[in-house]
């Protein structure tokens, strides 16, 4: 039965639940926009009758404690996104065991229980880093999702490779890429699938599911904002790159709608990795 239910069409889609004000200079003087944006994607799961894994920041938890028991009591899975979404290659060893610990600390006082899954903020682990999947180990997490298996990025890490891989106890489900002969992109979540053209996505889905492998989609708070005054996003050096941030927000529903169309099962992460393990020796 387990490989079976492999075989149905996977799409991981997640929330990387952050409040972009946490992480600019006064950010606290701009409008509050999480909840709100926070609830239309709990309307959306809830019409697809989907349960899905939030990865939650710790000053989000912390500035709203309701809101992460609303998303567990409506059934979804609550993990880890660091507690100050600071990149990896900011951060010394000990740092990131305090920061992992804080997420932690925060996510549990919120209200949040059964925590087994971490993404590294902007998918920053690498190779440089991969001491990270220790303290994760030692914290209790048995599930990340925070490499970008590409060297085309400021983050990534091509030869981690496509394929699920256990590293140090840790089961690393490394980000959806679509990999063309020049360059690999994402495509299954956050700006990538807004800015791509929407056939090359479908495409992309398309193959993954042909091949029995989940697409990975994480997607954020801003992704659907269309009402969020313009911000420098920080570490985001480039202009366009800032512009890129909020091209084409307005469709992202619409972009959702045809892809949910493709039949892609959602699920929490951790039901998904369960079933992973059961149907592969690792
Ligand atoms: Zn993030």
């Amino acid at each position: 039965m387990m490989s079976k239910d492999l075989k149905q069409p996977i799409y991981l889609f997640s929330i990387d639940l952050e409040d972009i004000r946490d992480m600019v200079p006064n950010g606290h003087l701009l409008e509050e926009r999480v909840p709100t944006n926070t609830y239309k994607y709990l309307e959306f799961l809830k019409k697809q009758q989907a349960y899905i894994t939030f990865f939650v920041v710790g000053d989000v938890a912390r500035n709203y404690p309701e809101l992460i028991q609303h998303i567990q009591h409506e059934g979804h899975e609550i993990a880890c996104h660091s507690d100050k979404h600071l990149p990896l290659d900011q951060l010394n060893q000990d740092q990131f065991k305090r920061d992992l610990e804080a997420n932690i600390t925060a996510l549990v006082k919120a209200g949040a229980s059964n925590i087994r899954g971490y993404r590294a903020p902007m998918f920053s682990l690498t190779e440089k880093n991969a001491w990270a999947y220790q303290y994760l180990a030692e914290a209790g997490i048995t599930y990340s999702s925070s490499v970008l298996p590409a060297d085309n990025f400021q983050f990534g890490w091509a030869k981690f490779g496509e394929q699920p891989q256990m590293v140090a106890g840790v089961l690393e489900l490394p980000m959806s890429i679509l990999n063309t002969r020049y360059l690999q992109y994402p495509f299954g979540g956050g700006a990538y699938f807004r800015v791509l053209p929407m056939y090359l996505i479908q495409q992309a889905f398309k193959r993954k599911f042909r091949q029995g492998e989940p697409v990975l989609g994480y997607f954020h708070p801003y992704d659907i904002d269309t009402h969020q005054k313009g911000i420098r996003f920080p570490y985001i050096k480039s202009q366009f790159y800032n512009y890129l941030m909020y091209y084409n927000r307005k469709n992202m529903w619409k972009r959702l709608a045809k892809i949910t169309k493709l039949g892609g099962v959602m699920m929490p992460y951790q039901q998904y990795i369960e079933q992973y393990l059961a149907a592969n020796e690792l």
